[in-house]
């Protein structure tokens, strides 16, 4: 086959692999589960052979190989993740070949990946927000993910929207996490059931199936997860006027259930300005293997990888 790079997004749950060609076309994809609680060796064990299987199944060496993994990282290492519990993991250690390696955040690689492939294509400067189990944030400014100084960039779900209301695992009071994940929507939504009918035990997608129903108990917790996020996103738009939000993640899902009162309270929040809009992700759960794919290509040498890609990538198979 024609020359390709091994993309890999490694997940605190399961790592998604893949191989991609020049032209952007996904040869292959595969899935495995991420050993974390076997502790960091184990992990990287098991990057190695994942990264050493695909490239054997594409049948030659890769021309490159690109990461996206959680926590604190640069290009060249892996420098510390709560999640995965490594520290200080040189690119060099996760991959088995002596190939080009490219490492990223795995947020930010699924908002490179928005911002050459998919729903920010034509946008310079937008925030992308997957809103799943936690939130984060990618930060582009200039068609690029921005970290920060020191790669803390990004960390939206912890800025406090209700300054007086709940602890957040992070320790810190009343984080947008804490009321607007897909995680934090099912656990309010259980607790406050709970305490008027016993045990009872949600997930998002229930809630938001309820709050379309009428459901006044799923409606007041809906309302608050979208509160929540319009104090936050009315900050963001303040500080750094995005062309546009492109919301990802398990909750937007929701579709218009989620963005449709998004949108209103976000303008409300804002006097003297138009809100910026509101767009759906186009690349799901394949946004962290795309990105991690436009890595290998670059750290190949291929700067300008994705650019020239057709949108039929977007109709590749997905990652299983
Ligand atoms: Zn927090």
């Amino acid at each position: 086959m024609s020359s390709f790079v091994v993309a890999l997004d490694v997940g605190g749950t399961s790592m998604k692999g893949g191989l991609v060609t020049r032209s952007g076309e996904i040869v292959r994809t595969d899935r495995r589960a991420t050993p974390r609680d076997r502790g960091p060796a184990a992990v990287i064990a098991t990057i190695r052979s994942f990264i050493d299987d695909l490239a054997t199944a594409g049948g030659g060496t890769p021309e490159g190989v690109g990461l996206a993994v959680p926590g604190l990282v640069t290009a060249e290492a892996a420098l510390y993740s709560a999640n995965i519990g490594w520290r200080d993991v040189p690119a060099t250690d996760l991959v088995p070949l002596d190939v080009p390696v490219m490492l990223g955040h795995d947020v930010r690689t699924g908002g490179l990946a928005e911002s050459v492939l998919g729903a920010g294509r034509e946008l310079s400067d937008f925030l992308f927000l997957p809103i799943g189990t936690g939130i984060a944030g990618a930060t582009i400014l200039h068609g690029e993910p921005y970290g920060g100084s020191a790669g803390w960039g990004g960390e939206i779900g912890h800025i406090p929207v209700f300054p007086e209301g709940e602890p957040c695992a992070c320790g810190q009071i009343g984080c947008l996490e804490t009321y607007a994940s897909a995680s934090a929507v099912a656990r309010r939504y259980s607790t406050r059931a709970a305490s008027s009918s016993g045990a009872v035990s949600v997930t998002a997608e229930r809630v938001a199936t309820l709050t379309a129903s009428g459901d006044p108990l799923a409606t007041e917790i809906w309302g608050e997860a979208v509160e929540a996020l319009s104090l936050a996103l009315a900050s963001y738009t303040l500080l750094l006027d995005p062309s546009a939000i492109v919301l990802g993640g398990g909750l937007a899902e929701a579709g218009t259930l989620l963005s449709d009162p998004l949108a209103e309270r976000l303008q409300k929040r804002l006097a003297f300005r138009q809100a910026p809009p509101l767009r759906q992700a186009a690349l799901g759960m394949s946004a962290g293997m795309l990105g991690a794919a436009l890595l290998g290509w670059r750290a190949a040498g291929f700067a300008d990888a994705g650019t020239t890609w057709s949108l039929d990538v977007l109709k590749s198979p997905r990652v299983p």
